[in-house]
């Protein structure tokens, strides 16, 4: 179940919100009494409430708001519980000191915003026998094995418990509380107005994770990197997951790069089905991979983890999604042959791990290949080990080719104005590719058409990508343009013909 937490300053907007979540199917929420400004009227609250409440009252010191005195505040608990609360919160420092009363069930709360402490195990002891009828640990992640212990506890809890990493590493305890055996998790009402660090909005839990859904059963993919926010994975995946079906959730983990061979190394233990990897771990996975392919091994860098009995499979989804988002577009060129791509010449901007698997497929397919990068050394780099040519950022538009691609991080959200190649030098038989695809319509891409050149946008590959991961880990055809309309909705770029 998802309990979502209402902090609002005014009584009416609280009673307001938590009517509008009923509405939407919501059957517990959190009624956070010290967001109220003024004086709080607990029966007003309660009154017609029409779901079961948790009345909290949470104190500064334990990331609340609450600004008036501790005797205040226990007596606005005291009140809510003779008010007939449905639930109430009671932090493990005043629990013992509450009696139970009437039907009014006891969260016996605990809250840490520096660490996720050591032995959680004697934690939930202590908590648990404060007479509690629910057990809640919120704590802030600093290492993702945090996660694991803090979902270890939860499991192996008599007592209905609630084990919360906060912080962006903590993710994704919020998603698998239930899969561990909590009796809820919480959300926000509000995606920007989080209560908790890293809490998630109740429409993303419950619409694109589908908390409610998520089982004992259910497999668990997601993407591993750092930072890891920002990443439109969770969305392609859980859309797709959700179109056909299948008992499988996709979260963000946020790995540090030194804390990422103890998070693989524990894969087992969630268990983890499969990962995408991206910046900046590509490379540093390679060492824990049991089966690589020749493609990974060439170009020395994996975007996917599968975990199986005998190992992890590494592959390399980028490589072949450039390459196949280049041959959708061309389709029906007249350069277009059936095993070439019908470009002799492209040039590649940047160095990263994207430029070296666009490369390394571009190569692949018989294109003659020059690599650019603002650090020259770099492209001179990927260069020798493609095979290929290396050119000078400055002297970068010098010479014309058949085919450019941005692989640089130029032009993304928020620098939209920025384009890696003058608009002067793009010429109407060129086929412009950015794989930027937030947003969608790059400056570059942009002034590629106005300039008549044949485009292939970010989206075009990153669904590609995607869906080639889908296929090898769900053993089924993916389905792209639920994939592709995900993801478009998310960067909430314009509807373009692809
Ligand atoms: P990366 O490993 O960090 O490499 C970034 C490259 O861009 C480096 O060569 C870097 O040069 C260069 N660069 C960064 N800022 C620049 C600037 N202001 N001017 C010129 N060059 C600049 O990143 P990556 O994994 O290769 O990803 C690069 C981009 O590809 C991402 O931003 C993403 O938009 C896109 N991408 C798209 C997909 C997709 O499916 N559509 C998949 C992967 C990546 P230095 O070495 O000098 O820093």
């Amino acid at each position: 179940m998802i309990c979502v937490s209402i902090g609002r300053g005014r009584h009416r907007h609280m009673i307001a919100e938590h009517k509008h979540l009923v509405e939407n199917g919501i059957r517990l929420v959190e009624l956070r009494l010290d967001y109220i400004q003024g004086e709080v009227q607990v029966r007003r609250l309660l009154r017609d409430r029409p779901c079961p409440v948790i009345v909290t009252c949470r104190r500064k010191s334990d990331g609340g708001r609450w600004e008036h005195s501790e005797e205040a505040r226990q007596t606005l608990l005291r009140t809510a519980i003779v008010e007939g609360a449905d639930y109430v919160d009671l932090e493990d420092d005043i629990a013992a000191g509450v009696p139970r009363y009437g039907s009014t069930k006891r969260i016996v709360s605990l809250h840490d915003f520096q660490k996720t402490p050591a032995d959680l195990t004697l934690l939930h002891k202590r908590l648990a026998s404060m007479d509690a009828d629910v057990v809640k640990v919120a704590a802030m992640a600093n290492h993702p094995t945090d996660n694991l212990r803090m979902l270890q506890m939860v499991h192996a809890s008599k007592v209905p418990t609630v084990g919360i990493c906060m912080g962006d590493i903590g993710v994704p305890t919020r998603i698998l509380g239930g899969r561990f055996g909590a009796p809820f998790t919480y959300a926000t009402f509000n995606d920007d107005r989080v209560l908790a660090p890293g809490q998630i909005g109740w429409r993303q839990m419950r619409e694109m994770y589908r908390y409610d859904s998520i089982t004992a059963a259910t497999r668990i993919y997601g993407v591993v990197a750092d930072p890891v926010a920002h990443s439109l994975s969770p969305v392609v995946h859980n859309a797709a997951l959700a179109a056909a079906g299948i008992d499988a959730v996709y979260m963000p983990f946020r790995v540090p790069a030194e804390q990422l061979d103890e998070f693989l190394s524990a894969a087992s233990r969630w268990p983890l089905a499969g990962l995408s990897v991206t910046i900046p771990h590509k490379e540093a996975v390679l060492k824990h991979a049991a089966h690589t392919d020749d493609l990974v091994k060439s170009i020395g860098a994996a975007n996917t983890l599968s975990f199986a009995a005998d190992g992890i499979t590494a592959a390399n989804t980028d490589a072949i999604a450039a390459v196949e988002s280049l041959v959708a577009a061309l389709q029906g060129d007249e350069r277009a042959t059936s095993d070439g791509l019908g470009l002799k010449t492209t040039l590649v901007l940047g160095a990263g791990g994207a430029a070296r698997a666009v490369a390394f497929g571009l190569k692949k397919k018989g294109v003659e290949v020059t690599v650019t990068s603002r650090t020259a050394d770099r492209a001179k780099k990927i260069a020798a080990e493609v095979g290929c040519k290396s050119v000078e950022w400055a002297a970068r538009q010098r010479m014309p080719y058949d085919g450019i691609v941005n692989a640089t991080p130029v032009g993304m959200h928020p620098n939209v104005d920025e384009s890696p190649y003058d608009k002067e030098h793009l010429r109407p038989y060129m086929v412009v590719f950015d794989t930027v695809y937030n947003p969608e319509n790059t400056l570059l891409i942009k002034e590629a058409r106005s300039a008549g050149c044949r485009t292939v946008t970010g989206v075009e590959m990153f669904v590609r990508q995607a869906a080639i991961q889908y296929r090898i880990w769900h053993g089924a055809e993916p389905p792209p343009q639920v994939m592709r309309e995900a993801l478009k909705r998310a960067t909430a770029s314009a509807k373009q013909p692809l």
